[in-house]
């Protein structure tokens, strides 16, 4: 395992909380020795209802000889714990004889030592199916949102928001060409247990549980909000197990992203945040009836770690052509819910304006969507049509618009035939202008006639 050799010392020790984690151990963390350079795994086991302190000991060394058995054995019988302590060393290389012999004669039970040694630790690896990627080890997670909506099928979002505009019918759009991204998100469940007390007593008290949803998927983690939170965060959000062919037959593309960090560095990343957002100034009266301020911060022992939870979330994407354009519509999906994230066809091709307050509307004769100043009505068809492809000619003094020039042309003939009159109406103002015009004109000469 030329990976795990490669592995700084404290990488080494991410590595192996990740490890027991997984192996089923409780309450894993790390923790500095006093007068020691390196740091201690703690976790618990329950033997026949009993719950057991498990101390570890990481060696990144290619030997281990027996002193290091003999010192964590003491370490682990002086542990201040509330029953019975073992102790286990881990080391990437092997243990010399006399390590051995040692740790067989103090055996498996309180006190003990159990150890671990790099051909160990390869097979562990390959039992709970962790695989080394990049010196870590690589959250590998085989669950997903649901990506589909189980009643109404694959397309049944863009179908949704295609029916927003009045004037496309969903059944005549074609089909799009829809892929899913699987993206990483851990939820990091923790309590926040903390007591600040000064010689007046307690001035203030947190209690919480906190569930943080983190986008995992790139080298930062990133806190999710707003909806995306809430799909993956609700405990019933639909999951199924990954299967590629499933996932191949239902969508025209399917991509997988690896989780960014290790579920060490996420549950650290998790206590560091936590304990800035519980961080309060508290003002108080003290004994001398002198008021004082004081920063109220959690240490990191205050807040505990009780889940991490990896899970894909499907970032579902649809390319929907119409005419010459092209849509996007995307969205976090978790079976029927989903959180949109583009929406394309909420939106004017020719200006800024978008967003579900507006009314949009489809040019059948180009493919655009478009905002009411971007749109108005072929003449000849009475259909609509948008600024950006109608051709136009001016008729009455007034601006019309045409699917193209054959359209025209048609009217242009059409024009020609009328009456004055119904020239006039090609332009309602100019021809209400034009009676209002002669009416003032007849009372004038009325008024005059009358005066004489
Ligand atoms: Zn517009
Ligand atoms: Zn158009």
């Amino acid at each position: 395992m030329a990976i795990l050799d490669d592995l700084s010392g404290y990488e080494f020790e991410d590595l192996m909380e990740d490890v027991f984690r997984h192996l089923g151990y409780g309450n894993v963390r790390q923790s500095r020795r006093t007068a020691d350079e390196g740091r201690d795994i703690l976790m618990e086991e329950v033997v026949d209802g009993t719950r057991r302190a498990v101390v570890v000991e990481c060696k990144h060394t290619a030997t281990v000889s027996r002193p290091v058995i003999q010192k964590l054995h003491s370490a682990a019988t002086t542990y201040d714990y509330d029953g019975p302590v073992r102790g286990m060393v881990a080391t990437t290389g092997r243990f010399t004889a006399p390590a051995r012999e040692y740790a067989r004669q103090l055996g498996d039970g309180d006190g003990g030592v159990e150890l671990l040694d790099g051909q160990d630790l390869r097979t562990i690896g390959e039992e709970i199916g962790m695989n080394l990627y990049n010196g870590r080890i690589e959250i590998l997670c085989t669950e997903t949102l649901q990506p589909v909506h189980p009643t109404a099928g694959r397309d049944a979002p863009v179908f949704a928001a295609v029916r927003e505009i009045a004037n496309l019918e969903a059944v005549t759009i074609p089909t799009p060409e829809t892929t899913v991204s699987l993206e990483p998100m851990v939820t990091v469940r923790a309590t926040t247990d903390a007591t600040f007390e000064t010689s007046v007593g307690v001035i203030h008290r947190i209690d919480e549980v906190n569930d943080l949803v983190v986008h995992a998927d790139r080298d930062a983690p990133a806190v999710a909000t707003g909806d995306v939170r809430d799909l993956v965060a609700t405990p019933t959000a639909p999951r199924i197990d990954i299967e590629d062919a499933a996932l191949e037959a239902t969508f025209d593309g399917v991509e997988r992203k690896r989780f960014g960090q290790t579920e060490t560095a996420y549950k650290e990343w998790a206590i560091d945040r936590l304990r800035q957002a519980h961080t309060t100034t508290v003002h108080y009266t003290g004994g001398n009836n002198v008021d004082y301020e004081k920063t109220c911060t959690p240490t990191r022992s205050d807040i505990s770690v009780q889940a991490i939870d990896p899970v894909y979330v499907p970032h579902v994407r649809s390319q929907l052509s119409l005419g010459e354009y092209e849509y996007e519509y995307a969205y976090y999906a978790a079976g029927p819910s989903r959180s949109t994230t583009t929406n394309d066809l909420q939106g004017c091709v020719h200006c800024e304006t978008a967003g579900s307050s507006e009314s949009y509307t489809y040019c059948a004769n180009c493919g655009s969507i478009n905002c009411d100043a971007h749109i108005e009505t072929e003449r000849l068809e009475g259909e609509p049509i948008c600024l950006g492809c109608a051709v136009t000619e001016r008729f009455a003094l007034k601006t019309k618009y045409f699917y193209d020039e054959t359209n025209l042309e048609a009217f242009r003939a059409e024009y020609d035939d009328m009456s004055v009159l119904e020239k006039a109406r090609e332009n309602v103002p100019l021809a209400v202008g034009t009676v209002l015009a002669l009416l003032v004109v007849a009372l004038l000469i009325a008024s005059s006639v009358g005066a004489v």
